[in-house]
């Protein structure tokens, strides 16, 4: 076995990479970032019950990224962080009154972790992979200068829990306090999204690219999307969004752009068969980047944590100068070019985010309680290559006319481009936003449920997850620590999940593996 590594649904068997990752990680760079990680460990034990310093917090904010699935690809890059890291501990520990032994990162061998008693290693990875996720949403908020000092402290503490013997209870009790410090990042992300760029509105985005240079620009980062907006303004050159960032047309403050005109493709798992011979560049701000084809390698550019070895990357500078004059020296199509949904449609909704769903929640009420809407399904998360995905097309598709549709992240280009009609004026489907925007689907969840006077396990509300990576794990634990029950989950269990957990799970929260659109929504609606 020359690695070891389960963090994602697509992992080898269903079991672990053993000798090379599915997503294309090759085991040196899974060793490294192994490596990484137990470094990580050994800076929460010297920072100890200290407050840390933004800097500090920030290292560990980057590294954590940089672990999670199809962000990293380049062993120099995280080489350079692993330096970063024990520079810092080295740092701090000489600061420090506690002995070598206790800030020694070296001891913290991540092997000895995936070797251990399955139970425990089941809720250490749950720990570790949920903290990578909250990472990712803390990384973003920062960018918007927004911090919270609960998130910051918890990385430390879930840290130094990795690296210690902690009965299952205790670590179970950490689980949910990640899930509840993972709802506050979300928060606060959410806020520094919607201060920055104003509340999300309903959008229409067109899939077909206009004649003449562009630049797909893919991942999560509104920050950066804002940057390479202002930086192409009055240049000829027009924006298009990619995957997650979907969303971004929805924002006041982005949608002013003129040149941002629409999205290309659909999602994260198809880039390789969409950007084949696409004569525009595309640039990555987060995850979900694939092993670069050498067919369009000369026209995709990195930023941020995201890196791939030989491919250009922007640094903090966030001058995309580079990008821009390949743009313009690609000069984008002759004709418009449009890539449609899955289903065939052209046109895709987003921007139902909580404002704009609670501002018609009198009528969402009425339409409840005249029996107009019989059920809402929150059908989110993330997408991917397996097979077994159709499942969240064909139940949508299935989803009574009274059901309404809620979605986020971008599983939703399973049903995205479907028109399945309206109810009283609002679309069935609603796209609330990315993966963090789970924060709006919780706000909305929580008011129906306090004007309808119960709680929200009493709601007509189930929802129907899919998840890939690692910010599923964190936005699960947050779901769980609510004490939301008889959450659907697929298209496959996790493969860090020991059956013992996954009993557990059953037992503490209904958490019930999705079978077939048809027998899940008999289930469901009866
Ligand atoms: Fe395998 Fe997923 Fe790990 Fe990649 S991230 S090595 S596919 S488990």
């Amino acid at each position: 076995m020359s690695m070891f590594c389960f963090q994602c649904e697509q992992t080898a068997k269903g079991t672990a990479c053993t000798t090379g990752g599915v997503c294309g990680k090759k085991a040196a760079t899974a060793t490294l970032q192994d490596q990484l990680i137990a470094e990580l460990i050994g800076l929460a034990g010297a920072v100890g019950s200290s407050k840390a310093a933004g800097s500090t917090c920030k290292v560990v904010v980057d590294a954590l990224f940089a672990t999670v699935t199809n962000v990293s690809f380049d062993d120099g890059a995280i080489l350079r962080l692993i330096e970063i890291v024990k520079a810092e501990k080295c740092r701090i520990a000489s600061k420090s009154e506690d002995s070598e032994s206790e800030i020694s990162g070296g001891d913290n061998d991540l092997s000895r972790l995936w070797e251990t008693n399955e139970d425990i290693r089941s809720l250490k990875s749950l720990l570790l992979f949920g903290m990578k996720g909250m990472a990712a949403y803390a990384y973003h908020a920062a960018v918007l200068g927004k911090t919270d000092h609960e998130v910051n402290s918890f990385f430390f503490k879930g840290l130094r829990a990795l690296g210690e013997d902690k009965p299952a209870d205790e670590l179970l009790g950490l689980l949910m306090e990640l899930g509840n410090v993972n709802l506050k990042c979300m928060e606060i992300l959410d806020a520094a999204n919607t201060g920055a760029y104003g509340n999300p509105v309903p959008t229409s985005v067109s899939c077909t690219v206009e004649p003449g240079p562009f630049i797909v620009i893919s991942g999560h980062d509104l920050y950066d999307l804002k940057l390479l907006l202002e930086q192409t303004k009055d240049k000829g050159i027009n924006i298009y969004t990619h995957s997650e960032l979907l969303p971004a047309h929805g924002y006041p403050e982005l949608k002013k752009y003129p040149h941002l005109k629409g999205n290309f493709g659909t999602a994260w798992q198809n880039q390789q068969r969409e950007f084949e011979g696409i004569p525009a560049p595309v640039l990555f701000t987060t995850n979900c980047l694939m092993p670069v084809k050498r067919s369009y390698a000369d026209r995709v550019f990195t930023t941020s944590v995201v890196s791939y070895p030989e491919i250009a990357h922007i640094g903090e500078d966030k001058d995309f100068s580079a990008v821009i004059n390949k743009a313009l020296e690609l000069g984008g199509y002759a004709e418009p070019h449009t890539i449609t949904g899955i289903n065939g449609g052209d046109t895709l909704m987003t921007g139902f985010a909580q404002n704009t769903v609670l501002s018609v929640a009198g009528m969402v009420i009425d339409a409840v309680k005249a029996g107009a809407i019989r059920h809402f399904f929150l059908v989110g998360g993330c997408d991917g290559a397996k097979p077994g995905r159709n499942y969240y097309t064909e139940f949508v598709q299935q989803a009574p006319g009274d059901t309404i549709i809620l979605t986020l992240a971008c599983g939703k280009y399973r049903f995205n481009d479907l028109n399945i009609g309206e109810i009283g004026g609002l679309p069935r489907i609603l796209d609330m936003g990315q993966c963090n925007d789970a924060y709006s689907a919780i706000k909305v969840a929580v008011a129906l449920a306090e004007a309808f006077e119960c709680g929200v396990n009493d709601l007509p509300l189930t929802l129907v997850l899919s998840w890939y990576e690692q910010k599923a794990v964190c936005i699960l634990l947050t779901l769980l620590a609510l004490g939301i029950k008889n959450i659907y989950i697929g298209p496959s269990l996790p493969a860090f999940i020991s059956p013992n957990i996954l009993g557990a799970l059953v037992d503490m929260f209904s958490l019930t593996p999705i079978s077939t659109p048809e027998a899940d929504l008999k289930a469901i609606l009866g």
